[in-house]
């Protein structure tokens, strides 16, 4: 792939189109405050005129709590279901069409350099519009299992939270352990066995965690996609159980 080109299509990036189209994203992206933020991490993804403009951006009307497109801004049906809910929110920046597919198996599998700070740029975006002003403590990506992680021979997660973690100034704690190997979310009938599966998928890596001057902590887990949300609700829980209930967990993924 040549460094100018385009990592949606291929094409050449450039163009004297381009620059209309970044300002108009920012702009949809941004509060006026963080404007100027907004466009230089706009203007800095390696996307050709037609891949910006396509971008599957989630709207301004999502669900509180998952952060799916919705059309009230109310809980969307299926957050109404879940009882106390140990993660506080969690937000995605766009949503999961098979050209994401395509681009996230590509990255998940082959780990190509400029997907992963590509993907590490769209992070900070969603960083920008949805959780600006709050003081994270640590970002967490969600673990793979150790069979796997020596079958694929990385964490693409992990290295995306790395690179969040230097633009966003916030350090990363490994404070999970994957401990139960799940089977693929396609492979699984339906959304109570996929919750009843990822329960204690994960343990406590033996990390302190302390939080703020007056004990509150903040975390940030990271996924690259939420879908049933079940695996971010497991890893919240287990944070839970073991820093204690003084804390606020949230979560980001780049597709919803
Ligand atoms: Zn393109
Ligand atoms: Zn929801």
């Amino acid at each position: 792939m040549r460094v100018d080109s385009c990592v949606g299509c291929g094409g050449r990036a450039a163009s004297r189109m381009r620059e209309a189209i970044v300002r108009g994203l920012a702009h949809r992206l941004a509060t006026a405050a963080c404007y100027p933020v907004m466009y230089r991490s706009v203007e800095a993804l390696p996307l050709c005129t037609a891949c910006l403009e396509k971008l599957p951006l989630i709207g301004d009307t999502i669900c509180p709590q998952c952060g799916r497109d919705g059309k009230t801004g109310e809980l969307c049906p299926d957050c109404q279901k879940i009882p106390a809910e140990t993660l506080q929110s969690n937000r995605s920046l766009l949503r999961y069409n098979e050209w994401g597919k395509d681009l996230l198996g590509t990255y998940k599998y082959r780990g190509e350099e400029r997907l992963a700070s590509f993907y590490a740029q769209l992070l900070t975006i969603a960083v920008h519009r949805h959780y600006k002003g709050i003081r994270f403590d640590c970002i967490q990506a969600v673990p793979l299992h150790q069979q796997r992680l020596r079958e694929r021979g990385f964490n693409q997660v992990d290295l995306l939270a790395r690179r969040l973690g230097d633009r966003i100034g916030v350090p990363v704690r490994s404070l999970l352990l994957r401990t139960k190997m799940t089977e693929k979310l396609s492979k699984q009938a339906g959304r109570s066995a996929r919750e009843s599966s990822m329960a204690d998928a994960f343990s406590w890596a033996g990390e302190s965690l302390k939080g703020n001057a007056s004990g509150w902590y903040r975390v940030l887990l990271l996924d690259d996609i939420y879908t049933t949300g079940s695996t971010l609700r497991s890893c919240a829980h287990t944070i839970r159980e073991h820093a204690g209930t003084r804390g606020s967990i949230y979560s980001l993924t780049i597709y919803r």
